[in-house]
């Protein structure tokens, strides 16, 4: 044993245990609960706004009717009956796909987990936009992996820094195993991906012989518009999509999917399998009655009635009550605003001052794998209510301004 204070386990862990690192966002969330502060950080869906008479009925005539079913093991790929109703929700994004080849996950976070574990070796390259998810972020890092990020902008990804980089690693013998891409209202900028770009990708994509792993949990949740064709509507075989019910429906029900290639959905089954048996029985059958019997489609225009509200009373606060200097993304849809601050401001270090004026957001490094994004914060319109996010944008612009003047 090492003999640290801390740890005494410490020289048993496994080696990939180095890049498991408690979440700065995790940590924040925490102090963010705290009843008198106002939390522009979680990224929770405001699951209040669910029909939840009807979803307690719903689940007890479940039980009550087919209870030996929904307490009893599946299989590892999943319920077939929720198999081929995630295929109605992608088909409004365009993508045909079948039944066979979704494999049922808990959540799409442990999507991601089956597809690092299926695809990544320690050293091997991943590229990701610059910023990105900070929990895909963080499971590539336990597995080892380099995340290198592609510059993005205001129309998401940059297609000629994706041409730029690839080239680059491949010069350098580099193995990219994957590009790992949130095309709609991106966590964390809510910058949508272009369709003229979208092309441009899955055209590289097919230059350099790459894999794209599209993330799409907020896809059906713009505001302006319809949703747009995905990736995975361009190209079957190079394109591995991950959906999720959090954000349509219920984040607690922890169920998400991968609709994959078949030879490698065979073998995120064997992973499945290996990981938890099967994915719950229950609210795989909860989700298949919410998406083969109630109005999906109704509440999906509810909640994003509701976020569009908080969105523009976002925008609309920090337009009238930011110091200059500050800039923000204008999200067409999703949960969240991506600021950016001045070069002599750091969102780490101003924490402390934002959390005692009672105001939380999420500092940008969370989302960068190389230290960047100093100068930048992510701010969460999905959960506060909207006077609570023009208390929250008024509380942090008078943070921001204490923090100029220091
Ligand atoms: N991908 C992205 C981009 C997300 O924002 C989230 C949730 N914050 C997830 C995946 C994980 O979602 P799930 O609840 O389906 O595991």
């Amino acid at each position: 044993m090492s003999g640290t204070t801390l740890d005494d386990y410490t020289d048993r862990y496994a080696r990939r245990m180095r890049g498991m690192t408690v979440s700065e966002v995790r940590a924040l969330f925490a102090m963010a609960s705290r009843a008198e502060i106002v939390s522009l950080a979680g990224g929770s869906p405001f699951v209040s706004a669910l029909p939840l008479d009807e979803i307690a009925e719903m689940t007890a005539a479940l039980i009550r009717d087919r209870g030996a079913e929904a307490l009893q093991y599946g299989t590892g790929q999943g319920d077939v009956r929720l198999r081929e109703l995630v295929c109605d929700v992608m088909a409004v994004e365009g993508v045909i796909g079948s039944a066979e080849d979704v494999v049922i996950t808990v959540g799409s976070q442990q999507g991601l987990d089956l597809i690092a574990h299926l695809f990544l070796d320690p050293g091997d390259v991943v590229l990701a936009e610059g910023p990105s998810y900070v929990g895909a972020l963080g499971t590539f890092a336990a597995a080892e992996a380099e995340v290198v990020h592609v510059p993005m902008d205001a129309e998401g990804l940059i297609p000629s820094e994706l041409d730029v980089t690839l080239r680059r690693l491949t010069a350098e013998g580099r193995t990219v195993k994957f590009l790992y891409t949130v095309p709609n209202f991106q966590n964390p900028t809510g910058v949508t991906l272009t369709e003229p770009r979208r092309d441009a990708i899955v055209e590289l994509a097919e230059r350099y012989d790459l894999l794209i792993i599209e993330d799409n949990p907020y896809g059906l949740l713009g505001f302006e518009e319809g949703p747009g064709q995905a990736l995975r509507a361009r190209s079957s075989d190079r394109v591995i999509y991950l959906g999720s019910c959090s954000k349509m429906f219920g984040a607690g029900l922890r169920t998400g999917w991968v609709l994959a290639p078949p030879a490698v959905r065979e073998k995120l089954v064997l992973v499945n399998e290996s990981q938890v048996l099967s994915p719950a029985m229950l609210t795989q059958m909860i989700a298949s009655e919410y998406l083969g019997k109630y109005p999906w489609r109704e509440q999906l225009k509810v909640f994003r009635e509701i976020y569009r509200e908080r969105r523009d009373t976002m925008l609309d606060a920090l337009s009238t009550m930011m110091p200059s200097g500050v800039t923000w993304t204008h999200p067409r849809g999703g949960f969240f605003v991506w600021a950016t601050v001045g070069d002599d401001l750091d969102t780490k270090a101003m924490q402390p001052r934002a959390l005692a004026h009672k105001v939380a957001y999420v500092p940008g490094i969370g989302f960068y794998a190389d230290g960047a994004g100093r100068q930048n914060m992510r701010l969460c319109f999905s959960s506060a209510s909207p006077d609570r996010i023009r208390e929250g944008i008024r509380r942090l612009a008078s943070v921001i301004e204490e923090e100029t003047e220091l």
